[in-house]
């Protein structure tokens, strides 16, 4: 049983909602506001705050949110947060993403030898299990699709993998942690107080350019990175390993658009640790599970996915949930044991290693790091090459393994099975997902406020799904500007940076506020730092304050003249940890990080 069970939710929010069912909006919203409104001459005098500073008074934490919330500001009543939902599970079934990193391209025979072998195995395993979806996703670097391509007309490589492409078995993904090299490439010049431009043209020069295969640098302006797989290849469901600087595995927004202006649709990426190197020290380990523990608030949500930088992110393993699948060569005894640890109780999402570098190599070094270490003769020596008996060993227990598992999904009623990368998508996202409505925004924006405390909540929650603070400032502002802002969510990215401070209390007048929602708070997909509102300079933090606050009063008929803004420091709590990661005041990605939500 995990530490990630019933109690987690009562943590960090404090509370759980007293009934198993969601409570939706309109009828129930609309009936507690009478309610509310009921009571508010026990509230404290209008236009005065509350001893926390903030203009109303929040319910005593003892209480569930929602039974006695209180008057404040002009007689503008706060509506309850919504009652956050977890259903206990008991058959929540599990999917297995099946994947490569490629990381190698020196050593020719032995790295091709891969997918010969375990294309064969994979078409064989899905003949023999056609209903459990077998998929095998490659996600090459740029140099290692090149080289295939380069010696295609000798091998037949790449005609072999496009075959295996069309009869849907294998499709193909970019891992750019270990494109050539860790020292000479354009992060490296970044610094933690880089701006958003500086920080994109050196991710989309990354993943674009043609590099130099042993000594890094481009030699092409493009053709490199993400098009040496696209080029030849086709479609790239997945982008992996991008980090705005070494080691360190967070791609920020800059560079999630980037990625998007080659993959417009790419919605998927791995998480933590994203296989870069990192120094996975218990500072390190505490902050990821911290942050997880964030993200993971209800049993329909787990420590292996996540949202950030507008993608659904994929964790090596689920830390919280003690689930940790090994590589296949490990056998089906290991895969069996990490199998029995899913209870049932939360679905995953996990990342199934197979065909890796160390089939044949040793893990004491890797193709990259030797060949990026001695440029003349980058073929890794024999003794850091597995002996050939223990290659065939691995590669004997990989097909023992997948077929073992293959039954396994077979056998279990639907409980397991393998998903692509749409398959991933699907998991988390719907119709519903996608278009907030009207009522769904205001329970946003009353989560938003009652979980306000002198720093925003980490995200919003609708009564069913979580929304990011990107995604509810850019829906806030778009319809106190009079448009539905359909297609937002997710697409939006948070402001780039401020120096961590605490502004103070203030006020804002409401028509300045909806005149600057009429002028258009959004230009690009990206929100600003501050905002100019009357004659006043607000940060985008104060404005996702005010557009709440905002839009409640007007949703209750309330005619506001005046919006009182509290204290507050301009990040969540997440901020912090994302710091602590090695992030340094990546405000845009504290802003986009919300629950993965298995939709129904
Ligand atoms: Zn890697």
């Amino acid at each position: 049983m995990s530490p990630a069970g019933a109690d987690r939710t009562e943590e960090g929010y404090g509370w759980k909602g007293p009934h198993p069912m969601t409570v939706r909006p309109p009828a129930v919203f609309v009936a507690l506001a009478l309610v509310v409104t009921a009571c508010s001459t026990s509230g404290p005098s209008e236009g005065t705050a509350t001893d926390d500073g903030l203009p109303f008074r929040r319910p005593p934490a003892s209480q569930p949110a929602g039974t006695e919330p209180a008057s404040g500001h002009e007689g503008f009543v706060l509506p309850p947060a919504p009652t956050l939902t977890d259903h206990a599970l008991s058959d929540a079934p599990s999917y297995i993403f099946l994947f490569t990193h490629t990381e190698d391209p020196f050593n020719h025979e032995l790295s091709e030898e891969r997918y010969w072998r375990v294309g064969d195995l994979v078409e064989e395993v899905a003949a023999a299990h056609p209903d459990v979806g077998l998929v095998w996703t490659i996600e090459f670097q740029g140099s290692d699709a090149e080289t295939v391509t380069q010696r295609n007309p000798e091998t037949g490589l790449v005609d072999r993998l496009l075959a295996l492409r069309d009869e849907g078995l294998v499709q193909f993904g970019y891992h750019a942690y270990h494109d050539p090299t860790y020292l000479n490439r354009p992060q490296n010049e970044l610094r933690p107080d880089s701006s958003f431009d500086e920080v994109h043209d050196a991710m989309w020069t990354w993943i674009t350019c043609r590099k130099d295969v042993t000594r890094g640098g481009c030699v092409e302006e493009r053709g490199g990175g993400l098009e040496a797989i696209s080029n030849p290849f086709g479609q790239v469901t997945i982008v992996t390993g991008l980090g705005v600087s070494l080691g360190f595995q967070v791609e920020r927004s800059a560079g999630a658009l980037a990625v998007r202006e080659l993959v417009p649709d790419r919605m998927l990426a791995f998480g933590f640790p994203d296989h870069g190197d990192l120094a996975v020290d218990r500072t390190y380990t505490a902050a990821r599970d911290a942050l997880l523990a964030l993200l993971t608030p209800t049993h329909e949500t787990s420590s292996s996915t996540f949202w950030m930088d507008g993608s659904i992110r994929i964790n090596d393993s689920a830390p919280l949930d003690d689930v940790n699948l090994s590589p296949l060569y490990d056998g089906p005894d290991a895969l069996d044991a990490a199998l029995d640890s899913l209870d049932g109780s939360r679905s995953f999402v996990l990342n199934q290693g197979i065909a890796d570098k160390f089939l044949y190599t040793l893990e004491t070094t890797s193709p990259t790091k030797w060949g990026y270490a001695h440029p003349d003769a980058p073929e890794l020596p024999p003794e850091y090459r597995q002996p050939a008996s223990e290659r065939e060993r691995r590669y004997r227990t990989t097909a023992e393994t997948l077929r073992h598992l293959a039954e396994r999904m077979d056998s279990s009623g639907g409980a397991l099975r393998f998903v692509d990368a749409a398959d991933v998508v699907g998991l988390f996202t719907s119709e519903d997902y996608w278009n907030v409505d009207d009522d769904e925004l205001d329970q946003m924006a009353a989560w938003l406020l009652n979980n306000w405390t002198d720093t925003p909540p980490a995200w919003t929650y609708d009564g069913e799904d979580f929304y990011s603070l990107a995604d509810t400032f850019a829906l806030l502002a778009a319809r106190a500007g009079g448009e539905t802002a359909d297609d937002i969510v997710s697409r939006i990215h948070g402001p780039w940076t401020v120096t961590r401070t605490t502004t103070a209390a203030t006020s804002v007048a409401a028509d300045d506020l909806t005149l600057a929602a009429q002028d258009g708070l959004i230009s690009s997909s990206r929100i600003s730092e501050s905002y100019r509102v009357g004659s006043q300079e607000l940060t985008a933090t104060q404005l996702l304050y005010a557009l709440a606050y905002l839009r409640l009063a007007d949703r209750q008929g309330v005619d506001l003249r005046t919006v009182p803004i509290p204290a507050t420091a301009t990040g969540p709590e997440t901020l912090e940890l994302l710091n602590t990661l090695g992030c340094t005041d990546c405000l845009d990605t504290a802003w986009s990080l919300k629950p993965a939500r298995f939709q129904d």
